[in-house]
């Protein structure tokens, strides 16, 4: 091997060296934003963003690879998606209305249990828009309406105060 050769062939491996180790630096530091940027979306914690920066300063790709094991699953984002997913599916599970008889699933405008026959609600006596039963006043319309219940109620407290007040006349 001629000296010019060997000369050539030191300067391609000093170049693909200095390529290298500038490539090494370069993906270190990419690595290392890449892990802050990550670790952000991931909690507010500020230990836990601090060690999770460090470790793939300190370890590199290795810290990496530790890193994508040991991140929280879910995204701040996503986790207030799931957050918001499961709220209402619950609404709509507590939004299903039974029936107070049977306890089968009835629609809210449904004036009567189709499944044992039982009065949901009533129509309004002037515009008939459907009303709960105990309702003695139209939300829509103003009008009143007859209960069916509150007589009964009034007269059994009526009842009542007429047993109680009997037999103990000197109450005064
Ligand atoms: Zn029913
Ligand atoms: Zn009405």
């Amino acid at each position: 091997m001629s000296p010019e050769l060997i000369n050539k062939v030191g300067v391609i491996t000093e170049a693909l060296v200095a390529f290298l180790g500038a490539s090494l630096v370069a993906f270190w530091v990419g690595f290392v934003f890449w892990t802050f940027n990550d670790i952000r979306a991931r909690t507010h914690d500020l230990l836990t963003i601090l060690l999770a920066t460090l470790l793939v300063l300190v370890t590199g790709p290795l810290g990496v690879l530790l890193y994508l094991l040991m991140r929280p699953k879910y995204t701040l984002m996503e986790l207030y998606d799931r957050q918001l997913e499961e709220e209402a599916l619950y609404r709509e599970v507590e939004q299903q209305l039974v029936c107070p008889n049977c306890h089968r699933r009835v629609e809210p405008d449904w004036m009567f249990c189709p499944y044992c026959h039982t009065q949901l609600k009533k129509a309004c006596v002037s515009c008939g828009r459907l009303l709960d039963l105990e309702w003695d006043i139209c939300p829509y319309c103003g009008a009143p309406q007859q209960t069916e219940e509150s007589p009964q109620v009034v007269g059994a407290v009526l009842d009542e105060a007429a047993l109680t007040k009997q037999p103990s006349a000197p109450s005064s």
